[in-house]
């Protein structure tokens, strides 16, 4: 829906594009006009909105930056990198988690990777394409992975709740989210994953998740 409000609001996000582009030296401002774009967006403003990653400054998620060769690993829903951000030193870089083949095409996550195949795709159609990458493209391997990534969102729900203070409730949740982490191969889950996409889901994630494997790790000991 577009009301006035939000058509201020894309005025305003426009004229702020170019002027932070315009500020780039030429071989920036080039590498920047390369970068893919959604159609019908302003020339700019389509390039950030396609390819900005929530950033954080000064513990405020309110912000995003680009990143021209992090934006151009394209998506996986089994990725082979997850992008770790600095807000120290405003970099964004590509962690391997697992051994890549020479040659093999570098993947990241444009989305939370606890979602099911069907709210995966809702989201990345934001950037205007279908998920055919070969967990999504099979329709068996989408289905039990979907098992998978459902009891990791409920792991996730109960180790939020009051009961995951019990020792053994958290032992028990812990040991089943490793198993479910490791079939989907999801190691990345357990990263420092941001993206433009709700933010305090995926840092609650992430904090609950280090809390999982700091037991793990506690248990063996
Ligand atoms: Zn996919």
């Amino acid at each position: 829906m577009h009301d006035a409000a939000e058509g201020i609001r894309t005025k305003q996000l426009t004229s702020m594009s170019r002027k932070s582009v315009g500020r780039l030296p030429d071989t920036q401002k080039k590498r920047v006009s390369e970068m893919a774009s959604m159609p019908g967006l302003d020339f700019l403003w389509g390039r950030f909105d396609t390819n900005a990653f929530g950033v954080d400054l000064a513990g405020n998620y309110d912000h995003r930056g680009l990143f021209p060769e992090i934006a151009r690993i394209n998506h996986d829903c089994r990725p082979s990198c997850y992008t770790r951000y600095s807000s120290r030193l405003l970099t964004m870089e590509a962690i391997a988690y697992r051994d890549i083949k020479q040659g093999e095409e570098l993947s990241i996550a444009y989305t939370p990777l606890n979602l099911q195949t069907e709210d995966r795709q809702d989201i990345i159609q934001r950037w205007g394409f279908n998920c055919t990458c070969q967990l999504c493209s099979d329709p068996a391997l989408s289905a039990s992975s979907d098992r998978n990534r459902q009891r990791i969102a409920g792991i996730i729900t109960e180790a939020n709740g009051p009961q995951s203070r019990e020792r053994e409730v958290l032992a028990r949740l812990s040991e089943e989210m490793k198993e479910l982490v490791e079939a989907e191969e999801l190691e990345s889950l357990a990263g420092t994953y941001v993206s433009g996409v709700d933010h305090p889901r995926v840092e609650k994630a992430r904090s609950v998740i280090g809390k999982l494997k700091a037991s793990i790790k506690g248990r063996k000991e």
